[in-house]
């Protein structure tokens, strides 16, 4: 606290993810930070069964339970300043229930229960998350038309600079940001972020595009990581590159003597992560829309299938090997939680290993062949029913989450299929 002060910082922003990844949080006065250090921030538990447009909806230990509390208990280890709010500093939360036990729903929770799952083996994932996103004007319109921008750098692509200062922002932040360029769709960006153990990648992705919607507004402007926001363009992924270490912090993926120079190790991961895809679209796509950005000829995925430097596939192999030696998981798009998606895919790896999954054999090629693999869910709903019948993946993410997200997510798809959208009205309105 006197750290704080003594820089100048006199507010303490205090942010946790709710299920959908969503920042929600606090700007505790420094002065009170003792008070919460001690007893936590009350919030409603209902936070986690809140939509995007501010409904709460039923979900098993909300609303039925007479929206009962929750402690948010800021973990200072993640303080950093905010470099546009001058006296700021902010940092991750994490959630507890009244009586000071583990909050079932919390995602940083889920995810460090899968980091300490891996850890029974031996090993310690390593993540580097990669995310999309659209710069759009306050209207929802897109910023600039930039089609054709494809992976440039600059002014043609970004009129007024926004990746820039978003680059150098994001590195202010500590949140290990790397790179920048525009992406494929027109006002459509991507920064990459290092890799790290997976709770810390997650937390700097969660930070990140909290960050990068609030630089989007200084300037007025709305940034969005939705899946697929437009019908002409594809949509914004959040690859998952995924290298495990041993206790000797060598990279066990990396087989310079075995089949592709990817040791058994790795095999397994690729299986159990085909193994038990459908299920980990739940977490990992976990919005209607979502399932837009799926297809074939998209950069997005379509197909369970994994491939050796191949973008066509779900899984790719990038051919580094050594240290460098990983798994590009492209299933996920942008909307994903980061602790969930990155959990998702921990939990399938970990299946994978355990169960010694083997996986066909590579994709050759660029190419879409449903003889040759099962396609991906093409639905929420679908998803969400292959995650309910995935009974081995759903225990590692915990029954608490699992049946909360089941219940609010089925509450989306209720109310998508009973909501009228202009796509009917385009359609039927003239003629019928
Ligand atoms: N935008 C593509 C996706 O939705 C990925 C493009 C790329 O390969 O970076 O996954
Ligand atoms: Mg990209």
């Amino acid at each position: 606290m006197e750290e704080l002060a003594s820089r100048g910082v006199d507010v303490l922003r205090v942010v946790y993810p709710d299920l959908l990844g969503i920042d929600r949080g606090r700007e505790v006065l420094v002065e009170a930070l003792p008070q919460a250090m001690e007893h936590g921030l009350a919030f409603c538990r209902a936070v986690y069964h809140t939509t995007p447009t501010g409904e709460t909806i039923p979900v098993p230990g909300g609303l039925d339970q007479g929206l009962p509390d929750m402690a948010i208990f800021p973990d200072l280890s993640t303080v950093q300043d905010l470099p546009w709010e001058p006296g700021v500093a902010w940092c991750l939360g994490d959630a507890r229930n009244p009586d000071g036990s583990r909050a079932g729903e919390d995602p940083r929770a889920v995810l460090r229960d899968l980091t300490a799952k891996l850890g029974e083996l031996g090993l310690t994932a390593i993540v580097g998350p990669e995310l999309e996103y659209f710069l759009l004007n306050p209207d929802g319109t897109r910023h600039g038309d930039s089609k054709g921008d494809v992976y440039t750098a600059g002014r043609r692509g970004d009129p007024d600079g926004h990746l820039l200062k978003a680059l150098r922002w994001t590195r202010d932040l500590g949140l290990g940001v790397t790179m920048a360029n525009h992406e494929y769709a027109g006002s459509q960006f991507e920064i990459n972020l290092t890799h790290s153990e997976a709770l810390d990648a997650a937390d700097r992705a969660f930070r990140f595009k909290a960050a990068i919607k609030e630089i989007a507004r200084l300037d007025g402007r709305m940034a969005t990581f939705m899946a697929r926001p437009f019908d002409d363009e594809g949509g914004s992924g959040f690859h998952v590159h995924l290298s495990l270490t041993g206790a000797d912090g060598r990279n066990v993926f990396d087989g310079p003597a075995e089949p592709y120079g990817l040791t058994e190790t790795a095999r397994h991961a690729i299986g159990g992560l085909l193994a038990h895809a459908p299920a980990a679209a739940a977490l990992l796509n976990p919005t209607i829309n979502s399932y837009k950005r799926f297809g074939p000829d998209t950069l997005a995925p379509w197909l369970i299938d994994w491939g050796l430097d191949n973008r066509s596939a779900m899984l790719r192999v990038p051919p580094e090997r050594g240290a460098g030696a990983r798994l590009e998981v492209r299933l996920g798009d942008a909307s994903a939680n980061p602790y969930l998606g990155t959990a998702a895919v921990l939990a399938a790896v970990y299946l994978g290993i355990r169960d010694r999954i083997e996986p066909p054999a590579p994709l050759e090629g660029y190419g879409y062949d449903t003889s040759r693999s099962a396609v991906l869910p093409m639905s929420l709903g679908a998803a969400l029913d292959a995650l309910e019948a995935d009974a081995a993946f759903g225990a590692l993410l915990g029954k608490e989450l699992v049946t909360s997200f089941l219940a609010y997510k089925r509450n989306e798809v209720e109310r998508f299929e009973r909501a009228v959208t202009d796509w009917e009205f385009r359609e039927y309105a003239y003629h019928l």
